[in-house]
């Protein structure tokens, strides 16, 4: 235990320092049998083993406009996303999406098809979005948004959107829109959104 709390919290970075069965320094190399650098302790034996994480998230439409929230986190504060984030142990994608659309955004939504699943090998995720209908358009955002609000095609600021996937995620919608067919993208991100 530390002696007094910390004056901010914050995600643990993804290399981990030391074991989580015994406490001992950890290790980085290749544990028997296997082909590649994991963290290893060398004192009991665990191996702590790292994977992608999903990112679940919504598209959300009401009456030709599309749900976004401006962050109020990082990283990309103050820049507009689609509702997203991590989703949980013990939940599926499509109720993660859900969840995250309702702590963002407050709002009541039927949730469509699975339209984007990309890969961002750089960020080790991998980021799902559904299309969603909003039932009701009363909006009531939670302490990671600053605000949200609803953005006919021509409207979207895209020049403060957070992140490539939600970018390329409202493309691919606005592009479908006017066939009115949406089929599933599958693709992925080699590269993060330039600072700025
Ligand atoms: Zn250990």
């Amino acid at each position: 235990m530390t002696e007094r709390a910390p004056t901010f919290y914050f995600p643990a970075p993804r290399t981990q320092k030391f074991c989580s069965q015994c406490g001992s320094p950890l290790t980085r190399m290749v544990p028997p049998d296997d082909n590649r650098q994991r963290d290893v302790c060398e004192h009991c034996g665990a191996i702590h083993y790292q994977n992608p994480r999903n990112v679940v998230g919504v598209l959300p439409v009401w009456e030709d406009k599309i749900l976004l929230c401006r962050r109020a986190i990082e990283p990309r504060y103050n820049t507009w996303t689609l509702p997203a984030g991590f989703m949980e142990l013990g939940e599926t994608t499509a109720h993660g999406a859900v969840r995250e659309t309702d702590e963002e955004a407050g709002v009541q939504i039927e949730l469509g098809p699975l339209y984007t699943v990309i890969d961002v090998p750089h960020a080790e995720q991998v980021h799902f979005f559904y299309l969603a209908k909003v039932l009701d358009p009363g909006l009531n955002p939670g302490p990671e948004t600053l605000e949200a609000g609803y953005f006919a095609a021509h409207e979207i600021p895209w020049e403060e959107l957070s992140f490539r996937t939600v970018i390329t995620t409202l493309e691919h919608y606005l592009h479908d829109k006017k066939n009115g067919v949406f089929p599933i993208h599958h693709y992925s991100v080699p590269h993060p959104l330039p600072k700025g």
